[in-house]
């Protein structure tokens, strides 16, 4: 079984929800992206990729050295086998570097139809013990995504289990219920989770109601703004970065190819930085045991602000203090205020009002530590020089200082509230 050796940096895997998304994951550093396509992508609302887009996304992702994997993890019925060879072999043809699967059907037809394409479990799969993920590696399997319902110890037990390749969640959104194993959504809404179609409302808003009382909405509150009985914090195990990869664990994974192009870029951004600073670490012999990231590291996910944060099961089952019980989302200190469409002259693609005199922090891809500079003109660009633009306005800025060695796709993000 696998002997783990020589500490190794694990794959930075990002979600690319769509093109933009893609070039914003690449640009700050991902190592691969996953994406889904038109069909058998357990994400129905993100925008995801038809044939073509596909082709350009896997071409662009290639020539600068990043993988692409596929989601094909629905929990397949009978209907959706008619086009799956087709399409399996339309991803081959593409060149796609694995399929991310969950359905042992799907997995028997793709070893059938493209025996040399890779396949990674999905995290629907729930990987929990040693014994499960031999079975899996035994079949096929390349890589195993663990459940997230792991601690450290037994993410080390699987290592020890299987010479499968090991990819755990670091980053993003947790289900109340194991990923996969879930029909809130399905009988609340008729929308179906595991056909990628959730409609969340383990984060909406609940009451009581007595069976013999119709009608007779019972507050149950925890302040005036309700309760939110199923709502997660959101994962975020950058602290247990040293510990994933003294485990020997091979790639981490950012979740959300629902969330914004800012939302994925930021966060890249700074597990990027941070892998970077523990293969620093590693290479000046200094013990993996004993590295506690810088404050910047922690200060500037926090600034990406969502539901708070939790460390899920990696030391401890989680308790209510894991949980966001007042409140759908925690109040954003920073919005994400534009992203750079051309640098020369600066023009900008608002996605906040921006106005003279604003502060604004620039993300710059090779440094975890925001520049700040403030805007001293905006420019319309037939020319019109304005106050304040509006999201989605496109706008030449100049800043004081100037903005120095700017990238398209690098992000611009602003304070919205004192501390
Ligand atoms: S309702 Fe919540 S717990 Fe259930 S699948 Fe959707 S996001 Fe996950």
């Amino acid at each position: 079984m696998a002997e783990f050796l020589s500490p190794q940096i694990p794959e930075l895997l990002a979600p690319a929800g769509n093109f933009e998304k893609l070039i914003a994951a690449v640009h700050y550093g991902a190592d691969a992206v996953y994406l889904g396509g038109q069909k058998y992508s357990l994400r129905a609302r993100a925008a995801n990729f038809d044939a073509e887009e596909m082709r350009r996304a896997v071409d662009f992702a290639h020539a600068r050295g990043v993988k692409v994997y596929v989601t094909v993890n629905v929990f397949a019925h009978n209907r959706d086998f008619h086009d799956l060879e087709a399409y399996l072999r339309l991803l081959q043809e593409i060149d796609v570097d694995g399929c991310i699967v969950s359905d042992p059907g799907i997995l028997i037809v793709a070893q059938q139809v493209v025996p040399d394409l890779p396949l990674h479990l999905s995290t629907q799969a729930n990987v929990t013990n040693q014994a499960s993920a031999r079975f899996w590696a035994q079949h096929g399997i390349t890589r195993l995504n663990l459940a997230r319902e792991l601690g450290l110890e037994e993410i080390r037990a699987i290592r020890t289990a299987t010479d499968a390749e090991l990819e755990v969640f670091v980053h993003g959104a947790l289900c109340i219920s194991y990923s996969g194993r879930c029909m809130l959504s399905t009988y609340l809404t008729g929308r179906n989770a595991n056909q990628g179609d959730c409609a969340h409302p383990c984060r909406y808003s609940y009451a009581l109601v007595e069976a013999k009382r119709p009608g007779e909405y019972f507050p149950v509150e925890e302040d005036n703004r309700g309760t939110y009985i199923f709502n997660s914090r959101d994962l975020c195990l950058l602290r247990q970065l040293p510990a994933l990869v003294n485990a020997g664990v091979n790639a981490i994974k950012i979740e959300g190819r629902m969330k914004s192009i800012g939302y994925v870029g930021a966060v890249v951004r700074v597990y990027r930085q941070a892998l970077d600073w523990l293969r620093q670490q590693i290479v000046s012999g200094r013990p993996l045991d004993s590295l506690v990231f810088p404050e910047v590291f922690d200060s500037e996910l926090a600034k990406i602000g969502t539901r708070g944060q939790t460390e899920n099961f990696f030391h401890a089952p989680p308790s209510s203090d894991d949980m966001l019980y007042d409140t759908m989302r925690c109040d954003q200190r920073y919005v994400p205020v534009g992203i750079v469409r051309a640098t020369s002259p600066l023009l900008v693609e608002a996605r906040h009002v921006l106005a003279l005199g604003d502060p604004i922090e620039c993300l710059h891809r090779t440094t975890v530590e925001p520049i700040t500079v403030t805007v001293i003109k905006l420019q319309l660009e037939d020319g019109t020089v304005v106050d304040r633009v509006n999201p989605i306005t496109r706008v030449v800025i100049q800043t004081d200082p100037p903005l120095l060695d700017l990238e398209p796709y690098t992000l611009l993000r602003k304070c919205i509230t004192s501390a």
